[in-house]
């Protein structure tokens, strides 16, 4: 359930008319709704929590939106941040987030942002590869701290809704075998510089069936068993994220509660501190991309283009993974539905949302509004074309804030510096 709906005759997010932010912000402007956000963290922590799991740290994925408000929003309730870069881990603390239920991932963190995660004091760092772990360990070794640990495990599982956010396989780059991962923890447990203190994987995004998830978890559970057997401590199991959401014409993803009681079954008597790392299933449906019709362009072959002022620097989804986004007009339009390629004003044919989209009569300067487009939205946006980012706004009942403005073209110019030679 999400916070946009039509008011009055017209689309809103929560009790503020997205006209009225369109007017204020100009277009594109994505549109955050904070009771939406609110309400998916509580329902799947209430569900995590209800499925009789100790304690679980819920460390929402930053990469889905990163926005500071967002991050406070979240943080206010207790999440903790999945980070995958030293960028983000700053973004969580800036927000208010504490070190300890900061979680560290990544496949090729520097070792200048192992030793700013270390020297914050982050809960653990999720370590991918041999190679990594003898860095962080040195790392730490060096400050003379032990850095905890948990080693991020491949399960072999397929599952993700495209091929480019799978990450489950043994030939995508993310993680160690079963094996390796035995002999890791051995190694790490006496090693100066770390502390295991855990095990974790991520299987991939916008999973819409739980089979693969509970294959994956069943095995990671099989992992904890035999490093306990061998004497070796294990605090933590870190699940990942990857929970999907209905973007409207794909399958129908499993709601939090069955996920959760997926994971009670799967987990059943092992006593062990659950983390997971969602992003997409809190953030999606909690943001719109909201975009102007620029122009109605009829081509003498029969295709109808609904140009609009948002492109795919603004959101990448559909270009980068063939996604599928609801596109909703603000007001209502009267009229028959009819074939309409939606497309953005950058120089790619990639440049289309949609193509042969049934969709009411539109006129130039109407408002639209992508649905589901609060994650991987804003922060996947570019600058291409030197088309300014889109501004961010959060609403909160009858209020609007603006998190993130616009950019000027000066200040994106000032950026830039001509070579003393030039
Ligand atoms: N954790 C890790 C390690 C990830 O790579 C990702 C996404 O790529 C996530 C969590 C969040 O996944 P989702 O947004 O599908 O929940």
């Amino acid at each position: 359930m999400n916070h946009f709906e039509p008011r009055d005759g017209e689309l809103a997010c929560e009790d503020v008319p997205l006209r009225r932010i369109a007017e204020a912000v100009g277009t594109p402007v994505y549109v955050y709704s904070s009771a939406t956000l609110e309400r998916h963290f509580t329902v799947l922590r209430d569900a995590l929590t209800g499925a009789g799991l100790k304690d679980p740290l819920i460390a929402y994925a930053v990469k889905a939106n990163p926005n500071l408000a967002v991050l406070r929003t979240l943080g206010a309730l207790g999440a903790g941040a999945d980070t995958v870069s030293e960028g983000e881990v700053r973004r969580a603390l800036a927000a208010g987030i504490p070190a300890e239920r900061i979680v560290f991932s990544g496949v090729g963190k520097t070792a200048a942002e192992i030793a700013f995660a270390l020297d914050a004091g982050v809960a653990e760092i999720n370590v991918e590869s041999e190679p990594e772990m003898r860095l962080v360990d040195r790392i730490a070794a060096e400050r003379g701290v032990r850095a905890q640990i948990a080693i991020r495990v491949n399960p072999d599982v397929a599952a993700g809704g495209h091929a480019k956010i799978a990450t489950g396989k043994s030939e995508n780059k993310f993680g160690v075998s079963f094996s390796e991962a035995e002999r890791l923890y051995a190694q790490a447990s006496n090693a100066v510089g770390l502390k295991p203190v855990g095990v974790a994987c991520h299987i991939g995004s916008q999973i819409t069936d739980l089979a693969p998830m509970a294959e994956a978890f069943g095995k990671m559970r099989g992992l904890v068993e035999r490093l306990r057997a061998e004497g070796l401590s294990v605090e933590r199991l870190d699940l990942g994220g990857g929970l999907g959401v209905p973007y409207f014409n794909q399958p129908t993803p499993p709601s939090p509660a069955d996920y959760a009681a997926m994971i009670g079954r799967v987990m059943q008597g092992l006593d062990i501190q659950l983390a997971f790392e969602p992003g997409r299933v809190i953030a999606a449906n909690a943001g719109v991309l909201l975009a102007r019709v620029l122009h109605v362009h009829e081509r003498p072959e029969g295709r109808r283009f609904l140009v609009l002022d948002a492109a795919m620097n603004d959101l990448l989804r559909p270009a980068m993974y063939d996604a599928w986004h609801d596109i909703r007009p603000v007001a209502p339009r009267a009229g028959e539905a009819g074939p309409y390629d939606v497309v953005g004003p950058v120089c790619e044919t990639g440049d289309t949302f949609a193509r042969d989209r049934a969709l009411p009569p539109f006129e130039a300067g109407d408002l639209v509004a992508f649905m589901s487009a609060g994650a991987y939205g804003a922060s996947m946006a570019s600058e291409y074309n030197s088309r300014p980012l889109a501004p961010e706004v959060l609403v909160k009942g009858d209020r609007y804030a603006v998190v993130r403005a616009r950019p000027t073209y000066e200040e994106m110019l000032a950026r830039e510096a001509a070579a003393p030679w030039l």
